[in-house]
């Protein structure tokens, strides 16, 4: 038995389970191992599965990592070893279907260029498991639509890789806006961008791969700084694109601004670029002001507020974080804090700023219901 599976058995005995001395290891782990620990299979072994979701998955309390999907055959060793995993839980992108089979495997992760979202998440749905899909959640709306639907019925869970809804930062500034710490939100401004550096070689560059430029990657980030940072979906936004770097960005967006009304009678500015580093989220109330500084890395963030305050929690794992409580959503019925409708409310807006763009920076009308996407 590999190391890491006899731990999880382990850990079970010790929290409640009965492991009772007359109980043959192996019948114990497989009537309960399961129900306890949840087995997440990572599909698509790059930068955010190597240093970021691995490595959360050795710390968190209500799932670890069972499996891996690779199209890179030299991977496969290196993680086995690296974490355990067990042959019988290592697949490729074409055998990938036959995780089906896989009783160790509860949570596919898929982790892959944005193009594959769709097609992996609705395989893993058909294949019984529960899915998280990364952000952006698919190319188009349709997509989304198409994974949701896959996973309704498949009558298995679904979540998105934001993982700020998790964190406690992001956390306070929900309170603050729950609670009108500050009284109703004016304006709010969220910035979300890197500099892409000099590889046009990158997938993140090329439109056929990942849908867009800077908006799919960090934008949605910035969107969803404006929308947990109102309590509310936007009502219009109108965007204007900007290119300083024609020939590096040919196919994807460089830099996009855009502009948002909420029915409240908040107005909210973004800004996203791959060519200008930013990491922001600042709110305006009647009250007083929010800021947090930066606002969307893996942490520790930081916050400041108009009361003269610091916000200051303990830096934890942000994907630790996440992981569980997508756990806790499958095994204990906690609230899905990143549901897929969220992801498809993002991609509507996504697409409504492109249209803005395409038609010269015109007002587009947004028309969701009051709590669509929330994941409350
Ligand atoms: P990456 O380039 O480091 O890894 C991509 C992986 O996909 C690699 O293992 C690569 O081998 C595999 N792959 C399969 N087919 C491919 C193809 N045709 N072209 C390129 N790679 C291919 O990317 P990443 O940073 O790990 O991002 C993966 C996903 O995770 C993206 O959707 C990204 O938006 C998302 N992500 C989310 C966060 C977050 O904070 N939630 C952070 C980083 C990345």
């Amino acid at each position: 038995m590999k190391r890491r599976k006899f731990n999880s058995t382990l850990a079970l005995g010790v929290s409640g389970v009965a492991l009772t001395a007359n109980m043959p290891l192996a019948c114990a782990m497989n009537s309960n191992q399961n129900k306890k620990k949840l087995g997440v299979a990572l599909v698509g072994l790059g930068s955010y599965s190597t240093y970021q979701l691995a490595p959360a998955l050795l710390d968190t309390a209500h799932c670890y990592l069972a499996g891996i999907v690779t199209g890179t055959k030299e991977k496969e060793e290196v993680w086995a070893n690296k974490y355990n995993i067990s042959q019988d839980s290592i697949y490729n992108y074409d055998d990938f279907d036959s995780i089906k089979d896989n009783p160790h495997i509860d949570i596919v992760y898929v982790v892959l260029p944005n193009s594959m979202h769709a097609d992996f998440s609705i395989r893993a749905a058909r294949a019984g498991k529960h899915v998280i899909c990364e952000k952006p959640m698919a190319m188009n709306v349709e997509e989304c639509d198409a994974i949701i639907t896959a996973c309704k019925k498949a009558n298995v869970k679904l979540g998105i890789g934001y993982r700020l809804h998790s964190e406690p930062y992001t956390q306070q500034v929900k309170r603050f806006v729950k609670e009108k710490t500050f009284g109703n939100i004016r304006y709010i401004s969220a910035d979300a961008g890197y500099y892409s550096g000099s590889n046009p070689n990158q997938w993140r560059l090329d439109k056929s791969l990942s849908g867009g430029g800077a908006l799919v990657n960090m934008g949605v980030y910035a969107i969803q700084s404006l929308i947990y940072g109102t309590g509310e979906n936007p009502i219009s936004v109108a965007a204007q694109e900007f290119s300083t770097r024609p020939k590096y960005f040919k196919g994807t967006d460089e830099t996009i601004t855009a502009q948002f009304e909420f029915k409240s009678g908040a107005v909210g500015n973004i800004m996203t670029s791959h060519n200008a580093n930013a990491n922001r989220l600042y709110a305006s109330c009647e009250k007083g002001w929010f800021e947090l500084n930066p606002a969307n890395n893996y942490g520790p963030l930081q916050g400041t507020t108009s009361k003269g305050d610091k916000i200051s929690f303990p830096h934890e794992s942000q994907q630790k974080l996440q992981m569980d409580d997508f756990a806790k959503h499958i095994l204990f019925d906690a609230p899905n804090l990143v549901p897929g409708e969220m992801g498809k409310r993002d991609m509507i807006i996504v697409e409504a700023i492109y249209k803005s763009i395409a038609e010269d920076g015109k007002k587009q009308v947004l028309d969701f219901e009051p709590r669509y996407g929330f994941g409350e």
